[in-house]
């Protein structure tokens, strides 16, 4: 059934993936963002579809709009981009949802929260399942967004129990592809842009730490399951359980792109977490997803990418 479905945060790198996809798939989307990450670029080929709308606001501010679904994506995930101001982004994450909540309180809208492994923290279980509190620091730089999407939630389970407004959770681990901001600063888009352009490959730290990268057509797929069942509200895990050190990620980078370029090793920045590994039992079981493509895949898919829209 054709919905009306607004999405926060719709021009960053993962919103504008799920407006191609909702549109496509027939609803009326209203792409709302403040263009901090985001850019219009990323959404321009939709601007003359009939059932797509973009509206430039800003999440920390109420907004009132009649929908049937709401997917709350607003929030910068880089952490060179959310550590640049960190207050606006703990802002953008608790008032976010409270308003988001509110409205889909107002207008008895599903609400769909992008939240992160993140609240997982430096994980003392391995692999992190969802039952597990995580190990946050709450006053260190990565705080702001971690506790941010810690709060935000508390937020919808309390206004669900509450309120009864119709949530859910999803937890998304390292997710990649293409439309990843040149300059996002995080670590498969640095990698590859630096293996492309010969620079140096700027491992931080030992590069022993571990990731367990997601394709984003993956990531959407559980998104969208997630949203349109009735079974479960979450929280639950959607990542890909493939975890690679983020040596062999330099590694890989510089093996399909066939770089000269040379690793260094910069400073570990502090509250890195070691290792992170999402288990998706849940969304297997609830959801009946899984990913599909495999890190070489999806890397080749992004190198491709990179090398079209590099300057
Ligand atoms: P992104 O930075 O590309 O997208 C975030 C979008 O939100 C941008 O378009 C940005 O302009 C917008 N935004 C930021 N603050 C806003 C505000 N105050 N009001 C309105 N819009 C605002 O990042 P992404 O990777 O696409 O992430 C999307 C969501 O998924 C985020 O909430 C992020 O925390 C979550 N997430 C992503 C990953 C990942 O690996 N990609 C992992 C965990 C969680
Ligand atoms: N990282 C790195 N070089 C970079 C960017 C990131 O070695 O140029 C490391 C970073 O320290 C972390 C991992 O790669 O251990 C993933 O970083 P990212 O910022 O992508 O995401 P997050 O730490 O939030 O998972």
């Amino acid at each position: 059934m054709k919905q009306r479905i607004l999405i926060t945060g719709g021009a960053g790198f993962l919103g504008s993936h799920l407006c191609d996809r909702l549109v496509k798939d027939g609803h009326d989307v209203i792409c709302l963002d403040n263009f901090f990450t985001g850019s219009k670029k990323n959404i321009t080929h939709l601007l003359d579809k009939k059932n797509f709308e973009l509206v430039r606001h800003d999440i920390t501010m109420p907004i009132f709009l009649e929908v049937d679904r709401i997917y709350n994506l607003a929030c910068p995930a880089s952490p060179v981009h959310y550590q640049y101001n960190p207050v606006k982004t703990i802002k953008t994450s608790v008032m976010g949802a409270i308003n988001v909540l509110g409205l889909a309180k107002r207008v008895k809208a599903r609400v769909l929260q992008a939240s992160t492994s993140e609240v997982y923290g430096d994980p003392s279980v391995h692999p992190q399942k969802e039952e597990y509190w995580g190990n946050v620091n709450p006053i260190g730089i990565r705080s702001c967004y971690d506790e941010g999407k810690r709060v935000a939630e508390t937020l919808f389970f309390d206004y669900h129990r509450q309120n009864n407004v119709d949530i859910r959770v999803m937890r998304i681990f390292n997710t990649y592809g293409p439309r990843m901001h040149p300059n996002d600063g995080r670590v498969v888009s640095n990698f590859i842009v630096q293996a492309l352009q010969g620079k140096d490959i700027t491992i931080y730290g030992d590069g022993s730490q571990t990731r367990s990268f997601c394709y984003m057509d993956d990531l959407l797929e559980g998104m969208v399951r997630l949203m349109d069942q009735e079974s479960i509200i979450g929280p639950v895990n959607i990542g890909n359980p493939g975890e690679f050190t983020i040596k062999e990620l330099a590694q890989q980078v510089i093996a399909l792109t066939g770089s000269a370029s040379k690793i260094i090793f910069m400073p570990l920045p502090s509250d890195d977490p070691r290792q992170r590994q999402p288990d998706i039992t849940l969304a297997k079981r609830a959801l009946n997803w899984q990913p599909t493509i495999k890190l070489e895949e999806g890397l080749k898919k992004t190198i491709e990418y990179f090398k079209n829209n590099l300057e």
